[in-house]
C-alpha cells in the first residue's frame, strides 16, 4: 500500500486487463505494467481498467480486423413466406474466415424481415394467422398507403417482425441459443429481394 494524492493505493505491478471491447481486436488480453493503480473501491478499479483498455490498442489492429459483406437474393413465388436462411448465413461465415466477432443480417426492403426463432411449421402458421389479424392484407382500400400499390399490410408486418438480427460469432460458429434459427420473412413477395450479411471480427 502507498499513497497518491492523499488516497490509498494498491501496488499492482502486473494488472491483468481483459480487452472486452471487440472493436479493439488486436489482442485478446494484455499485461499492463504499472507501478500502482489507485483503487479506493471496486468502482474505481473498474474505471481504471476502462481507461487502461482505451490506452492499449494493438498497433496492428487494422490488420487484425476483418470485414465481410454479401447480399443474399430471394424471389418468393407467393406474397408471404418464412424461409430458414441459417445455412446461407453459415456459408457466409465460412467464407469470411472470421472466428470471433458479430454477424449482422438485415432485410434490405421495408416489406420483409429478418428474425430469429424456432424452425417449427406450426409456429410459422401461427405467425401468419396472428399477423393477418394485426394487419390484414384485404381489403386493401382500408389503408391510406395503398395508392397505386397494395402492400401497406406488408410494411406493418415487417415492422412487427423486425428488420435485422445480430448474432455473436464464437470459435467460427454462430453462437445461438437453444433452437434459434435465422429466418427471412417475406410479406410482399413475387419479386427479387435482398438480404445483407455483414460480418466483422477476427
Ligand atoms: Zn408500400
Amino acid at each position: 500500500m502507498g499513497s497518491l494524492n492523499g488516497t490509498s493505493i494498491f501496488r499492482m505491478p502486473f494488472f491483468y486487463v481483459d480487452l472486452t471491447s471487440w472493436a479493439f481486436t488486436g489482442q485478446q488480453k494484455a499485461h499492463v505494467v504499472t507501478d500502482s493503480i489507485s483503487s479506493l473501491d471496486a468502482e474505481r478499479l473498474k474505471l481504471s481498467s476502462c481507461i487502461l483498455n482505451r490506452t492499449i490498442i494493438h498497433p496492428n489492429v487494422e490488420e487484425a480486423m476483418k470485414s465481410y459483406r454479401k447480399e443474399l437474393f430471394f424471389q418468393v413465388p407467393t406474397r408471404r413466406a418464412f424461409i430458414n436462411i441459417t445455412p446461407q448465413v453459415e456459408e457466409c461465415l465460412r467464407e469470411s474466415g472470421i472466428k470471433e466477432g458479430f454477424v449482422l443480417c438485415n432485410a434490405m426492403h421495408i416489406t420483409a424481415s429478418v428474425f430469429i426463432n424456432d424452425d417449427e411449421p406450426g409456429l410459422h402458421h401461427d405467425y401468419e394467422v396472428w399477423l393477418e389479424k394485426l394487419a390484414p392484407h384485404a381489403p386493401v382500400s382500408q389503408y391510406k398507403h395503398n395508392v397505386g400499390e397494395d402492400n401497406a399490410d406488408a410494411h406493418m408486418k415487417r415492422q412487427v417482425m423486425g428488420r435485422e438480427v445480430v448474432v455473436a460469432v464464437t470459435k467460427g460458429k454462430l453462437d445461438f441459443g437453444t433452437w434459434e434459427q435465422i429466418f427471412y420473412g417475406e410479406f410482399d413477395g413475387r419479386r427479387k429481394k435482398r438480404v445483407l450479411v455483414k460480418i466483422i471480427g477476427e
